[in-house]
């Protein structure tokens, strides 16, 4: 069997060191042949050497010196800079880019790749929910193929195959409602960021944690279903799930349901992401039933987690509404994660972000990059 050759863009974060994870567990089944990363320059030195990937970007120029010091390797070639990466995306032949890059940064490189046929498996879902309506337009425009990697839509994927997507009633969003589950109005007033930090069932990136106790992430796999599954917002729902076993759920419109089922790792998206349509014996947690016993079910607060009313706006008005909620939530978490700021005081500058930039209804990408540096001037401007 031909080996797949896989781009992984963002390979140091928590999903792309877990894909990697992957590709050497089945290497019999997937060659790296592009890793980048911003300016993690030791991991991304330490995948090269063990990989031998034919390129690797990275963006900051110290980064680039560093592995270009230590890399002695004649198969794999060093690039610096994101236009670099686009270059490779669009020229190199790949069968599947891993898009794991966080944030906005990865939505031109996502471009590249559906501009020049590639399959993708997205995990980055900023790009959906600044962009959606055009990278819908040019999936369509050329044939793209987009497998979703989000456990949330991995499961929805999984629970459409082999339906027709006219008989579907209602998605159903599971959220496991974060560290602060329950928490009201004076309590998320005082808690801390090594709390936020805490996520209860899964282990991920800094930006998605925080998110998560905001739930903003949740927010935004709103507007990613609406994009991936071209479903309108009156039928997707989101259901509080403090476990996390439920990754998702398709009410079909004859009253079943199907759901999919699986412990909280990201192991088994991206193992599907990119064997689909395959799926391969593997050595994922197995889950046990018996041992976790029940599972329970709550509405979610959107009175005290506004993020998520937010992204139904978000949804309704489509245009540039996206773009500014992500600009403004990513400059707000970078602010918490930083400490310069409190965790309610996140969701006054995404509302105070909103209210200043002048809504536009049907953005080009370059006016979205505007807006976005818009945003994030007015964001910063205002903590
Ligand atoms: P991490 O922060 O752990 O990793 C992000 C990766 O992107 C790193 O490789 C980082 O490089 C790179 N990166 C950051 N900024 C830039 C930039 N400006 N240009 C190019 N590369 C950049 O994130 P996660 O792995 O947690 O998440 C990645 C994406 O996947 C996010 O969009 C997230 O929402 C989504 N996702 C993540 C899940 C998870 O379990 N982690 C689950 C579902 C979705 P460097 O190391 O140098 O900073
Ligand atoms: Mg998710």
């Amino acid at each position: 069997m031909k080996k797949k050759k896989i781009a992984v863009l963002g390979s140091t974060g928590s999903i792309g060191v877990q894909a990697l994870k992957i590709i050497k567990e089945f290497s019999e089944n997937f060659e790296l042949s592009l890793i980048s990363a911003n300016s993690s320059d030791k991991l991304l030195l330490e995948q090269a050497l063990f990989f031998q990937p034919k390129h690797v970007i990275i963006n900051t120029e110290s980064g680039y010196s560093y592995i270009k010091k230590n890399l002695k390797s004649p198969f794999t070639k060093l690039h610096l800079g994101d236009q670099a990466l686009c270059d490779l995306i669009e020229g190199e032949d790949f069968d599947i880019v891993l898009v794991a890059i966080v944030g906005f940064a990865a939505l031109l490189p996502t471009i590249s790749a559906i501009k020049s046929g590639k399959k993708i498996a997205l995990a980055n879902k900023e790009t959906l929910v600044v962009a959606g309506q055009i990278i819908s337009s040019l999936v369509e425009k050329h044939d793209g193929n987009i497998i979703p990697v989000d456990s949330e839509h991995s499961a929805i994927f999984q629970c459409i195959q082999g339906e027709s997507f006219d008989s579907v009633k209602n998605i159903i969003l599971t959220a496991s409602g974060g560290p602060f589950r329950g928490y009201n109005k004076q309590q998320l007033e005082n808690v801390s960021l090594k709390n936020a930090l805490k996520h209860p069932n899964w282990n991920m990136g800094a930006k998605i944690t925080i998110d998560s106790a905001t739930l903003m992430n949740k927010g935004f796999e709103l507007i990613e279903t609406k994009w991936l599954f071209d479903v309108s917002f009156e039928k997707i729902k989101v259901v509080v799930h403090p476990e996390s076993i439920i990754h998702s759920l398709v009410e079909y419109q004859d009253g079943s349901v199907i759901a999919q089922l699986g412990e909280p790792s990201m192991y088994i998206p991206i193992l599907y992401a990119l064997n689909f349509p395959k799926r391969i014996k593997s050595s994922a947690p197995k889950l046990d039933l018996i041992k976790i016993k029940s599972l329970n079910f709550e509405e979610p607060n959107k009175k005290i987690f506004k993020h998520l009313g937010l992204a139904y706006e978000a949804i309704k008005c489509g245009g540039s509404y996206g773009c500014v909620l992500n600009a403004s939530n990513e400059v707000a978490v970078s602010a918490f994660l930083k400490e310069k700021i409190r965790f309610i005081d996140m969701i006054k500058i995404i509302e105070k972000s909103i209210e200043k930039i002048t809504f536009v209804q049907n953005p080009n990408l370059e006016d979205l990059l505007e807006i976005d540096l818009e945003t994030r001037k007015f964001a910063n401007s205002i903590i």
